[in-house]
């Protein structure tokens, strides 16, 4: 303990931060492994219209951790892209979300639906990505046409390697929507640039809605925004009818929140579709 600080009294080993990193190389070997082990698995959120009839689902990540139980993407996604975990990851989610794709265009209730993947910025600048997606899309017969890929505000940093990279796959008909827009720095020159369909109001905005005329603010002009560019938008995090309806009012007809429903596994959407 005697070589803990240094002269400045600065400290050079905190046995919290010790304890902070190796329970973040427990969680990091412990991820590595979760992917063989059939620990993970993939939720689907509908995205509904104004008469509430899902159009489509955005997939999300789940980690059950044998001893540890659920652990949330927020806990677990940062770590993976930080490891390059993501990468393996990433793939096997996109394997899930086209095989669940041609399966709902199987069936006349279904057969509508898009389905929204999250894509981490280390994975879209993979060299090969197009071909991985083209490639995992043809190999389950799924409709490209029928795929949205979520990107975030952090790839439009790297425009020029961004913009090729999302003509290539447009040109194959796949998707793009902007995820949790307005929490990211987007030039409106850029996002004119990119060859987007949608953007993605963030939660944040849609919390306060109400109460916050400032975040008010914000949600119109997105919507506005949207508009002009010639995109469509939706709203995630709707958590009340109130919330929905001054949506409605600002002119946003789409949206995803515990409203709804939360993220439930691919049989818990279509129970609820026979319902
Ligand atoms: P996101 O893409 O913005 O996803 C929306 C998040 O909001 C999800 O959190 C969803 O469960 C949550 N949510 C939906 N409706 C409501 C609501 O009404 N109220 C509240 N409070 N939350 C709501 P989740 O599933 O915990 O995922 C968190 C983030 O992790 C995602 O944010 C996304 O950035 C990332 N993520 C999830 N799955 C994947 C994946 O497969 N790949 C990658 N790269 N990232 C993923
Ligand atoms: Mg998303
Ligand atoms: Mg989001
Ligand atoms: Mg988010």
């Amino acid at each position: 303990q005697a070589k803990a600080s240094g002269r400045n009294g600065m400290r050079f080993f905190d046995p919290k931060m010790q304890a902070r990193l190796n329970e973040r190389a427990e969680l990091e070997s412990e991820l590595r492994s979760a992917l063989e082990a059939g620990q993970l698995a993939l939720h689907y959120q509908p995205q509904v219209n104004v008469d509430g009839t899902t159009i489509g689902v955005e997939a999300l990540l789940r980690w059950t951790h044998p001893v540890r139980g659920a652990i949330a993407p927020d806990a677990f996604i940062p770590l993976a892209e930080e490891t390059g975990l993501i990468l393996p990851i990433g793939n096997w989610v996109l394997e899930c979300a086209c095989d669940q794709l041609r399966r709902w265009s199987a069936s006349p209730d279904t057969a509508g639906w898009t389905v929204s993947v999250n894509v981490s910025a280390l994975q879209f600048r993979q060299s090969d990505f197009v071909e991985l997606v083209v490639d995992t899309l043809a190999r389950h017969g799924a409709n490209p046409h029928r795929l949205t890929l979520e990107l975030t505000e952090s790839l439009i940093y790297d425009i020029d390697d961004t913009l090729p990279r999302m003509h290539a796959l447009k040109a194959h008909g796949i998707r793009f929507s902007l995820d949790d827009f307005g929490t990211g720095y987007s030039s409106l020159a850029y996002l004119k640039r990119l060859p987007l369909d949608e953007l993605k109001i963030d939660r944040s905005f849609v919390r306060d809605l109400l109460t916050d005329p400032n975040d008010a603010t914000i949600a119109r002009t997105i919507v506005s925004l949207t508009r002009a560019l010639g995109l469509q938008v939706i709203a995630e995090g709707v958590e009340t009818a109130e919330q929905r309806d001054e949506l409605i009012v600002q002119g946003c007809l789409h949206f995803q929140g515990y409203l709804f429903s939360p993220p439930v596994p691919a049989e818990g959407l279509e129970a609820s579709l026979k319902r």
